[in-house]
């Protein structure tokens, strides 16, 4: 299979790029919503706006802010405030799919100086790809793994195979309906991420997946990357995802179990 897999930096556009995550005293171009390049929604606090930054060739980026708060994270949103966003985010990303203008779509966040972000201020990215299906490097093990919670027709579990490396939480529904309870068990994992870890992490990410009719997030705690993924794409998986999966029944969902 001949798929392509790279997207190329424009490096004149990344040079202008603001960082408030490396450079505390840059000014929050989020908190500034007049400085905001085309706004194509919003709800409240939410919008959805063009990227003033777009570094990648051959795509549409667009930033979902998240918040009027530059200094509230995920973890501690009130939980309508996590339902609202949630349905926001992914009523845009699919539609930006079914426009058919793109090859795929990807739906992500980066939080904290280990997850790839510049702007601290939370949002996540809504990208469309005009040459790259994300989905051509997808496998179903990806998203197998050990069983933390599952109601209400949503699973949660922490990877076996994980894609990249070690910890990858997995939140799956197979119906749209069920936005609601995935926001909340986002929540939570984000929350254990940030507060809980085992090692101490102040950064994550979240991937989205549109994937053989279920809608999945993968909650991925960062650190250094491993240097046998990046020089020899072998992936490492952790001897304590039992323990973890029962710490976060415990601490999550002691109530519902
Ligand atoms: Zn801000």
């Amino acid at each position: 299979m001949n798929t392509n897999r790279h997207l190329k930096f424009l490096f004149n556009v990344g040079r202008d790029k603001p960082n408030s995550i490396r450079h505390k005293d840059t000014l929050c171009p989020f908190c500034n919503k007049e400085n905001l390049a085309e706004i194509l929604d919003e709800d409240g606090p939410i919008i959805l706006v063009t990227n003033k930054y777009p570094t990648l060739e051959d795509t549409y980026q667009t930033v979902l802010i998240e918040t009027d708060d530059c200094n509230a994270d995920m973890s501690i949103y009130d939980k309508d405030h996590m339902r609202k966003l949630l349905s926001f985010g992914v009523k845009h990303w699919l539609h930006m799919e079914k426009s058919g203008k793109f090859k795929s779509v990807i739906f992500y966040k980066n939080h904290g100086p280990n997850s790839g972000g510049s702007i601290k201020h939370s949002h996540m990215q809504i990208v469309g790809l005009e040459t790259i299906d994300y989905k051509d490097f997808l496998q179903d093990e990806y998203f197998e793994g050990i069983t933390i919670h599952e109601a209400d027709g949503c699973i949660l579990n922490v990877s076996t195979k994980p894609q990249a490396n070690f910890t990858e939480f997995n939140i799956i529904i197979d119906n749209i309906d069920k936005l609601d309870i995935m926001a909340d068990n986002i929540q939570k994992i984000v929350h254990y991420i940030l507060i809980n870890y085992p090692a101490k992490c102040d950064s994550f990410n979240l991937f989205f997946y549109d994937w053989k009719g279920k809608i999945i997030c993968k909650a991925v705690p960062r650190f250094v990357t491993s240097p046998l993924l990046l020089g020899y794409f072998i992936s490492q998986t952790s001897s304590n995802i039992d323990k973890m999966a029962a710490d976060i029944q415990q601490l999550y969902f002691k109530d519902s179990n």
